[in-house]
């Protein structure tokens, strides 16, 4: 046994994250980011996805790999998943109310939301508070919930959709692909994972495989978003093969809301 004190940093900085997070929440420390997602067609903004940044009281900014996988095991996510929920339904509201055409905004589900009751009642709550149309709502769960809980990720997905809100199964193809659950998954989006496109040029095997699960999702009348698109190539390689949207760097990073919402005005 050796002690290394990498794992002492690691323990202190998991202790100074439980200690914080909700000071950090009631002090609006955790941001909601968006990141635009674009048809690729006209390269028209037609969505946003929301994603958790933290910016400590120095300025540092923390990723969410940093704290997520923490708040997973304690709890604390349903809090916070909750908070970008509801941020997500003001940003919402303040375009309805200026006249700016909303664009969908997705939120990411965590696994734990799944094993709490009343997820979907709670939600319904918070949409009605705001008054947003479902139809500018739209929830991302990863493939691999569906593979962990089957039935629980399958029944409320479908209970989302019945109340017309959309849902799309994210970082498909990141772990066991399971093609086999597809037939089940009645979902609006299926959502490439970025490992896909990680390395700039895309090998021919990619490009085959990227290929198949986009004319298989077509088929069964999903629709088809690529996720970490950072090349030209990339981008025309996607239209070549009609997959219906992206988002990556090569449009946008990730940023503060007031600066897409301006990038929304001058997109029309
Ligand atoms: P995700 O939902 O798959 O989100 C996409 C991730 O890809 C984001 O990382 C985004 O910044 C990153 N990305 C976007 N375009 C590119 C690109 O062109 N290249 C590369 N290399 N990366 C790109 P981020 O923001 O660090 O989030 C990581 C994951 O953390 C998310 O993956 C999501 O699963 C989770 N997450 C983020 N915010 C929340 C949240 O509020 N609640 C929950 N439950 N999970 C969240
Ligand atoms: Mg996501
Ligand atoms: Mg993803």
């Amino acid at each position: 046994c050796f002690y290394d004190d990498k794992l002492k940093e690691k323990v202190l900085l998991e202790m100074d994250i439980c200690n914080s997070m909700q000071q950090a929440l009631d002090d609006k420390e955790f941001v909601m980011y968006l990141q635009p997602k674009v048809n690729l067609e006209n390269q028209k903004i037609v969505g946003a996805e929301a994603l958790t940044r933290w910016i400590r009281k120095d300025g540092r900014m923390m990723f969410p790999d940093q704290f997520i996988p923490l708040f997973e095991k304690n709890g604390f996510i349903i809090t916070l998943d909750f908070y970008i929920y509801e941020c997500a339904c003001k940003t919402i509201r303040k375009w309805m109310d200026d006249k700016i055409e909303p664009v969908t905004i997705s939120v990411n589900v965590s696994r734990v939301h799944l094993n709490t009751d009343g997820f979907v009642d709670k939600v319904l709550r918070l949409v009605e508070k705001y008054e947003i149309p479902h139809k500018y709502f739209e929830f991302e769960l990863t493939e691999s919930i569906f593979l962990d809980n089957t039935e629980i990720a399958l029944s409320t997905m479908r209970r989302l959709r019945e109340e017309d809100f959309f849902v799309s199964i994210d970082d498909f193809g990141a772990g066991y692909s399971s093609l086999n659950l597809l037939k089940d998954m009645a979902t609006d989006v299926l959502k490439l994972d970025k490992e896909f496109f990680r390395k700039g040029e895309m090998q021919k095997e990619e490009k085959i495989i990227v290929s198949s699960i986009t004319n298989m999702a077509k088929q069964l009348e999903m629709k088809v978003l690529s996720e970490g698109v950072e090349t030209e190539a990339q981008s025309d390689f996607l239209k070549e093969i009609a997959c219906d949207m992206a988002q990556g760097y090569l449009y946008a990073k990730p940023m503060p809301e007031a600066e897409f919402t301006q990038m929304l005005k001058e997109n029309r």
